[in-house]
């Protein structure tokens, strides 16, 4: 079907996100071919050779709205010819139940259960999400040959003392290349969280099924549609335009000198229903702790931070009892973590 730019679902296929608008298949307009793949997952080929599978998401969690509205924003500039599409491109818009809900997610947290754990348990709307998105970027990454990036763009429930951080998944066969990493200091990322463990994100997802250059990244705290400042966001939006225009970024690896990396160095696990952490709710992520200091406790068991500086990210007391609370990290330098 070819259709007018007045009428193109990628105006705010947000919108159509949200209604569950019955979509064509395929609609093609001058440059490019949209195929609808699935509720939120819209795939965009040039008319043009390319070289580079860029998979953009974001709504993985619900209620994380601020890249929700850059990715439609993005596609809005497409449909109108005002961003040229240079690659090819997946646009997925995570979990539109829990979007339309506000919520986190409805049943399950959607970011536990790729790499094919959905299948493993009970079925449920995000296992049925989990499903419907893998299969997605299995008919997106065919060609093995070609460049690959995933970012899977997320906001923080809490405050933060890096504003921007990226999640890096667990690749100890093919570690990291400075040049990826100094793409998203580029794009206003200032510190780098090195995962120890294999972990049934979507980013790992894409990192160890497909090779993609694939990243968790956090963009600052949740605020509800419409009530985020964008303008926070730019130079993560002037960066992903840029990489759709198919334009080459060989960002300067200077860029690296002003940026923290951080190796997890082990995982707090809920053992109890009393558990809590020693520090008030609203405390940031990255909160250095001294050895010796206590970091959580339960009536069974204490927590104390075991180096000379440990530091906290994502704590949350209210996860079910064997899940994980927190993760512990210690600073590291690049020449750790990097090739
Ligand atoms: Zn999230």
């Amino acid at each position: 079907m070819f259709m007018t730019v007045k009428s193109s679902p990628l105006l705010d296929f947000l919108a159509a996100t949200l209604a569950d608008e019955t979509l064509p298949n395929t609609i093609e307009q001058a440059d490019f071919t949209a195929r609808f793949v699935a509720r939120g997952i819209v795939q965009i080929d040039p008319n043009q050779r390319t070289s580079r599978d860029i998979v953009i998401s974001c709504g993985i969690h619900g209620n994380e709205t601020a890249p929700i509205e850059i990715c439609n924003r993005l596609l809005q500039r497409i449909a109108r010819g005002e961003l040229a599409v240079k690659q090819r491109l997946l646009v997925i818009f995570g979990n539109p139940a829990a979007m339309l809900q506000q919520t986190r997610f409805v049943d399950e947290n959607l970011n536990r259960l790729f790499c094919g754990s959905h299948s493993q348990g009970e079925q449920n709307l995000e296992r049925k999400r989990a499903a419907e998105i893998e299969a997605a970027v299995a008919a997106f990454y065919v060609d093995a040959s070609r460049a690959r990036l995933h970012w899977d763009l997320h906001t923080a429930i809490r405050a933060s003392a890096h504003e921007k951080f990226a999640v890096c998944p667990y690749q100890p066969e093919r570690g990291y290349r400075r040049s990826v990493l100094a793409l998203l200091a580029d794009a206003g990322i200032e510190a780098f969280l090195f995962n120890h463990a294999p972990a049934y994100t979507f980013s790992y997802h894409s990192s160890k099924l497909f090779n993609a250059d694939a990243f968790t990244i956090e963009l600052g705290k949740v605020a509800a549609f419409g009530a985020n400042d964008l303008s926070r966001l730019e130079k993560l939006d002037v960066v992903l335009s840029r990489l759709i225009a198919g334009e080459e970024l060989t960002p300067d690896a200077d860029v690296l000198k002003d940026v923290t990396f951080y190796q997890v160095s082990r995982v707090i696990t809920k053992d109890h229903d009393s558990f809590d952490f020693s520090f008030a709710e609203a405390t940031a992520n990255f909160t250095r702790f001294s050895q010796g200091e206590l970091i959580a406790k339960s009536s069974t068991n204490s927590v104390f931070c075991d180096a000379v500086t440990e530091a906290i990210v994502f704590p949350n007391a209210k996860v079910p009892v064997g899940q994980r609370a927190a993760l512990c990290v210690v600073p590291v330098s690049i020449e750790q973590v990097c090739m």
